[in-house]
């Protein structure tokens, strides 16, 4: 691989790794930060409505309160945190970020007169809400550029012999380290869970496909067809199986070998998908089966569509070694029903095989169907 495609390849990880977390729980999280910022704020101006007069009171009890706040939230971080519960931990967070944005914009709000100290909380209230998702490196670099902000914001207070209240730079500089704290741990664990969560998505994609042909296996068509069947069951769909077996695919190993076999497993089930599109489920079920699952759609396009599976199949014109001319075809057993709770995907199954069995002993290379469609020959005639 070119080193070009390596970084291409990382970029495009990291994008996934981002995007990923970027849709994490958003709205929920959102809800609920609104909502406890907004009861926040409510107690807080009910408590500054009540001790107006006090300028100390301005400060101090809110600081409590914020004091307060940062404790719980840090409690039920480190709680969600050790419970590896990725959902409550967005939603923590997230209101962690809602808590502070509208704390210090409160807090803006009643110290307006040092209007100075507006481009400070500015700095924090923004720094504060996205510290929590930083590297170390960004950290870096947006301390230094709070820090730039906090020496302009001074120059300016000394200049207008309007000094900053100590007690809010105090205020912000707790609060970043609070969050640098919180978002250290965060970081680290969100990498992790996000990193167990890709491991486990991944696993179970490669135990629901089948790695010869890249068609699903059995597990990964039950997983697709149990939410479809039961929509099915509701609505008095059809539904239909068809599976599908190669025919004589024992003398076409012993004539080209396994390898060649292989090669031809690959090429018919890429044509049966081809053909079945998105109009239905194709699976490898077994060796050299193929199921492919189909629903809400009449009868008869799901007769069509086996005949064409199957005229498909011997247009490859894959050459067999029964014959000089013989090409690969394959048998196909159609079982059509009416989804209801009395029947199951296994029933659909083993009557779709007992056709498929029928079709062989006919003679191969055609389709029966359960249902007499518009003449067409079927196993009940
Ligand atoms: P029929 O027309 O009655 O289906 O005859 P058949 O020879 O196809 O049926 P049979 O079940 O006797 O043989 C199936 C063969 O499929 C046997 C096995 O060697 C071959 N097969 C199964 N899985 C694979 C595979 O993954 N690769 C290869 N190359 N061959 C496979
Ligand atoms: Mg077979
Ligand atoms: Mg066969």
């Amino acid at each position: 691989m070119t080193e070009e495609r390596r970084s291409q390849k990382n970029k495009n990880k990291r994008k996934l790794f981002w995007e990923k977390i970027a849709e994490a729980n958003t709205k929920r999280s959102f809800i609920c930060a609104l909502a406890l910022a907004i009861s926040v704020s409510v107690v807080l101006i009910l408590i500054n409505t009540l001790f107006l007069s006090d300028s100390l009171i301005h400060f101090v009890l809110p600081g409590a309160f914020f004091a307060i706040g940062c404790g719980a939230f840090a409690v039920l971080t480190y709680m969600t945190l050790a419970m590896k519960a990725k959902e409550y931990y967005d939603a923590v967070s997230f209101s962690f970020i809602g808590f502070l944005f509208f704390y210090l914009l409160y807090l803006t709000f009643i110290s307006l007169k040092y209007m100075d100290s507006l481009a400070l909380y500015s700095i924090g209230v923004l720094l504060g809400a996205y510290v929590i998702y930083t590297t170390t490196k960004q950290y870096v670099v947006m301390t230094i550029v709070e820090l730039i902000g906090l020496s302009a914001v001074s120059i300016i207070a000394a200049k207008t012999n309007d000094p900053i209240d100590f007690s809010q730079v105090v205020l912000v500089a707790a609060t970043h380290c609070f969050s640098f704290l919180l978002s250290r741990d965060s970081y680290t664990m969100r990498t992790e869970i996000t990193r167990q969560e890709f491991r486990a998505k991944k696993e179970t994609e490669q135990a629901e496909r089948d790695p010869l042909t890249g068609l699903i296996n059995r597990r990964g068509l039950e997983h697709e067809i149990d939410p479809i069947w039961k929509v099915c069951i509701r609505q008095q769909d059809l539904v239909g199986v068809i599976l599908i077996d190669i025919d004589h695919f024992k003398k076409y190993n012993d004539g080209f070998g396994h390898v060649q076999g292989d090669i031809c497993l690959k090429q018919v089930a890429s044509r049966i998908s081809m053909t079945v599109g998105d109009t239905g489920f194709p699976s490898r079920i077994g060796g050299e089966e193929f199921l492919v699952f189909l629903y809400g759609m009449p009868e008869i396009q799901m007769y069509e569509l086996a005949e064409k599976i199957r005229s498909d199949v011997e247009g490859l014109r894959l050459q067999h070694a029964t014959a000089r001319n013989a090409v690969v075809t394959i048998s196909l057993g159609l079982d059509i029903e009416v989804a209801s709770p009395e029947i199951n995907f296994t029933t659909l199954y083993g009557r779709a095989d007992k056709l498929l069995y029928k079709a062989k002993q006919i003679g191969r290379n055609r389709v029966i169907c359960n249902r007499k469609i518009q003449g067409i020959e079927t196993s009940e005639q």
